[in-house]
């Protein structure tokens, strides 16, 4: 092959249609508001949920760690990048969420890439949920073990696979709150199933921690099952919380064994502390204000305002509503920049063919208005 046809992209990138192709948009974020291309728009798209990242508390926090010992943390942790700020917020993480031992990662995607390679090998069975995140997917896939996918959440047709694939090593893995949909994994029915055919489980709660339940302790803390011995628990700081970074939730054993094990933890630069410092904030706030009281009642809010929408069904912070093709959906989301919201379109591949669809996601700092103003513009869309 000569150098001229190696050096063309396309023998490396097919070509995406222009309605598929991801772009950037270099952003300015400002609360809850975001300036694209000159324009100022109310942000419906972060994950952001309880408006921490702009916190004034949590950014305090964050300076204050900068001062104190500068920005990066300089090594992996078992190098020289461990910090008592790293233990102090796994401590409280395992208390709250009501887990014996934390550990914390670089970021989901880095959690679960290198949770799920750490515990399975080619001889293991893994039973994924077909909406997964692509972290799970890809740690799945990382990992060499046989991957049997279920239908979204139908436990079922997961069941009829538990009993046809029996192994040794075998885990069940799934979102929490499904990030695309919205919806929510069924965690006792899982763990029931992990017991009856000795399986591990591992939930993915990145978008149900700080949002569902009770001072938005998760989907996991919701169903009692906390802290189970079958139980790994992963979420975000990236989310909720504000700032940046992850955590698995665990046994005291499992977690030991994963910070001997876990190569995305081993072989990765510590988190810097101000994330941390940040965090440690966040959890303050989520533990004794009603921020996450405020982010359940928009949520109520907005589903009673928009009850005539095609609105997939979701009670949680991220709400789709469904419009089929990728057209439609960017068409609908240009509409809505033009009147001042940001909304985007989520197409295929991300979701499934033919199911592109608009993914509004709600804030607690969103007041009545902004939900209002958002649902009338929703309902006039051409
Ligand atoms: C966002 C997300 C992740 C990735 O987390 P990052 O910290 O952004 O890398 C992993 N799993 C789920 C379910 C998520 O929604």
């Amino acid at each position: 092959m000569s150098i001229a046809s190696i050096m063309d992209t396309r023998n490396w990138f097919k070509t995406i249609p222009e309605t598929r192709k991801r772009k950037l948009l270099a952003s300015q974020r400002e609360g809850l508001w975001i300036e694209v291309g000159g324009q100022r728009l109310l942000n419906f798209a972060s994950n952001d949920y309880l408006a921490l990242s702009t916190h004034p508390n949590v950014c305090a926090a964050a300076k204050a760690a900068i001062d104190q010992s500068g920005l990066g943390s300089g090594a992996s942790r078992l190098v020289s990048g461990d910090s008592s700020l790293l233990h102090e917020l796994e401590h409280k993480l395992a208390a709250w969420k009501g887990f014996e031992a934390c550990l914390l990662l670089g970021s989901g995607m880095l959690a679960n890439l290198g949770l799920i390679q750490a515990l399975a090998d080619r001889h293991s069975h893994i039973f994924s949920d077909k909406l997964n995140h692509a972290s799970l997917v890809d740690g799945a896939r990382l990992s060499g073990a046989k991957v049997h996918r279920y239908p979204h959440l139908d436990l079922d047709n997961l069941e009829a696979q538990l009993q046809k694939y029996p192994a040794d090593k075998c885990m069940i893995v799934s979102d929490g709150v499904f990030s695309m949909d919205g919806d929510k994994a069924d965690v006792s029915g899982l763990l029931k199933l992990a017991n009856a055919y000795d399986t591990l489980l591992i939930v993915d709660d990145a978008h149900g921690t700080g949002t569902v339940g009770e001072q938005g302790k998760g989907l996991v803390f919701e169903a009692d099952v906390s802290g189970h011995e079958r139980l790994l628990e992963v979420g975000t700081l990236g989310k909720a919380f504000g700032s940046y970074g992850a955590y698995i939730l665990g046994t005291s054993e499992m977690i030991e064994g994963l910070r001997q094990r876990m190569r995305t933890f081993i072989f990765s630069t510590a988190l810097p502390e101000c994330a941390i410092a940040g965090a440690l904030a966040a959890l303050d706030e989520i533990q004794i204000t009603d921020v996450v009281k405020k982010l359940q009642n928009n949520i109520t809010y907005f589903l009673e305002q928009a009850n005539a929408l095609p609105l997939m069904p979701s009670q949680t912070a991220i709400q789709p509503m469904l419009l089929g093709s990728d057209k439609t959906a960017l068409g609908a989301s240009n509409q809505l920049r033009e009147q001042g919201y940001f909304v985007p379109a989520i197409r295929p591949p991300t979701v499934p063919e033919g199911s592109a669809r608009l993914r509004i996601t709600l804030s607690a700092g969103h007041d009545k208005q902004d939900i209002d103003s958002l649902t009338k513009a929703l309902a006039n869309l051409a």
